[in-house]
C-alpha cells in the first residue's frame, strides 16, 4: 500500500523564509507522489506558532493555491516542540506516516527518499541525524555534542545529534499520544515509545533567510528541560554528593576534636568559615534542583492543554455533517 505522508513543519515569524522553502517542499513531496513512494492526498502541513507576522496569511494563501498545502495556527507562542506536537497530533488521524522538519531549509530534504525507504523496510520511527556540524559554529558544535553525551551518561536514550527531523508512523503516534506530560522534549520521548527504529544521516545547512529563533538562553532552557524531564539523575548525584560533604565533615570533626584534646587548637576561623560555606553551597545547589523537579511535578498536575489549536486552513477543516431537522 502507498502510505499518505504528511509533512509537519513549525514556522514562528518566517515571512521570509516560507515563500522560499514552500516551494522546495512541495517540489519533494509532488516528486515523491509521481514516483508513487507516497499517495497523492500526502499534504505539507504547516503549524503557525502564534506567529506576529504574515506568516499565517502566507499558508492560508497556500492552501488555497494547491490542495497539498495545509495548515494549523496555534492561540499564541508555544515554542517549536509544543508546535511540532500539535502538528503531530492533528496528522495522526489523518495520514500513515509523518516528517517532521524545520521550515528554514536547514534539513536536508532530500533525506525524506531514505527516509520513506526504510519505513517501508519496517521501521516506524526514522532518526534524521546530523552527518557533519561543520557549518555550526565551534561553539555551537561542542556544546550540543557535549549535550548528547551528558544526556545518554544521564541514563536518557537520546539518538546522538539527532534534532526534530524524523519520520514517526502513526500506529506510533497513536501510541504517543498516551505520553500527557506538559514538559516536551520530543526526541527524548519517541525512544521510550518503542517499535522498530533506524536512522538516516543528513546534511545541515545555513538558513535559507531570516534567524534563528533559538539563542544560547532558549538552547540551554532546552537542554535543561531535557535533562529533567527524561532523567532523575541529578536528584541520585544529589544523594552521592551529600554522603561525600557528610564523609568529609565526619573526618573533620575527628581531627578537630583530636586537635583539641592534644592542646593544638587553632585560631581556625579560616577552616570553619570555610567548610560553613562549602556546605551552605552545596545545600542551596541541592535545594535549587529538587526545587527544579517540584516546579515540573507542579506543571504537570495541572494537566492544562499543550497547545490550542486556533485556526485551521480550509482543507483542513471537518466537513459538518447536516443538521437534522
Ligand atoms: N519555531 C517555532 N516556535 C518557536 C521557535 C521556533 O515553531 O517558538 C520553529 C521555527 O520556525 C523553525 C524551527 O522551529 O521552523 C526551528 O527554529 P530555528 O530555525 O529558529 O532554530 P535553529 O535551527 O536555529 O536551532
Ligand atoms: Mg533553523
Amino acid at each position: 500500500m502507498i502510505p499518505k505522508l504528511y509533512i509537519v513543519v513549525p514556522c514562528y515569524n518566517e515571512e521570509e523564509v516560507l515563500p522560499i522553502t514552500c516551494e522546495m517542499f512541495l517540489k519533494k513531496l509532488l516528486s515523491l507522489i509521481s514516483n508513487k513512494k507516497i499517495s497523492d492526498k500526502s499534504k505539507i502541513l504547516f503549524i503557525d506558532d502564534g506567529s506576529k507576522d504574515k506568516t499565517w496569511q502566507i499558508i492560508t494563501e497556500l492552501s488555497k493555491k494547491d490542495p497539498h498545502y495545509a495548515g494549523i495556527a496555534q492561540s499564541r507562542n508555544r515554542g517549536h516542540q509544543a508546535a511540532v506536537l500539535a502538528g503531530l497530533m492533528e496528522a495522526k488521524d489523518k495520514c500513515d506516516i509523518t516528517v517532521s522538519i524545520d521550515c528554514d531549509g536547514q534539513d536536508d530534504i532530500n533525506a525524506i527518499d531514505e527516509m520513506i525507504e526504510k519505513y517501508s523496510n519496517g521501521a516506524e520511527i526514522v532518526y534524521g541525524v546530523r552527518s557533519s556540524r561543520k557549518k555550526d559554529s565551534f561553539f555551537k558544535r561542542s556544546t550540543a555534542e557535549g549535550f548528547y553525551k551528558v544526556m545518554n551518561k544521564l541514563g536518557t536514550e537520546v539518538v546522538f545529534n539527532h534534532a526534530d527531523y524524523r519520520l514517526v508512523s502513526c500506529r506510533v503516534l497513536n501510541e504517543f499520544a498516551d505520553f500527557k506530560e506538559v514538559n516536551l522534549f520530543l526526541r527524548g520521548m519517541f525512544p521510550l515509545v518503542g517499535f522498530k527504529s533506524d536512522i538516516v544521516y543528513y546534511e545541515r545547512f545555513e538558513r535559507v533567510a531570516g534567524k534563528t529563533h533559538y539563542p544560547l538562553k532558549k538552547m540551554l532552557g532546552l537542554a535543561w528541560d531535557g535533562i529533567t524531564s527524561l532523567s532523575v539523575k541529578p536528584l541520585h548525584l544529589i544523594i552521592g554528593l551529600g554522603l561525600f560533604v557528610a564523609f568529609l565533615s565526619f573526618i573533620a570533626v575527628i581531627w578537630s576534636v583530636t586537635m583539641q584534646l592534644l592542646g593544638k587548637t587553632v585560631a581556625g576561623w579560616a577552616s570553619i568559615i570555610s567548610i560553613i560555606s562549602f556546605i551552605g553551597g552545596i545545600q542551596l545547589i541541592s535545594i535549587g534542583i529538587i526545587g527544579e523537579y517540584i516546579g515540573k511535578i507542579y506543571m504537570e498536575v495541572k494537566h492544562r492543554p499543550r497547545y490550542i489549536i486556533s485556526d485551521r486552513t480550509e482543507n483542513l477543516k471537518e466537513k459538518q455533517a447536516p443538521k437534522k431537522k
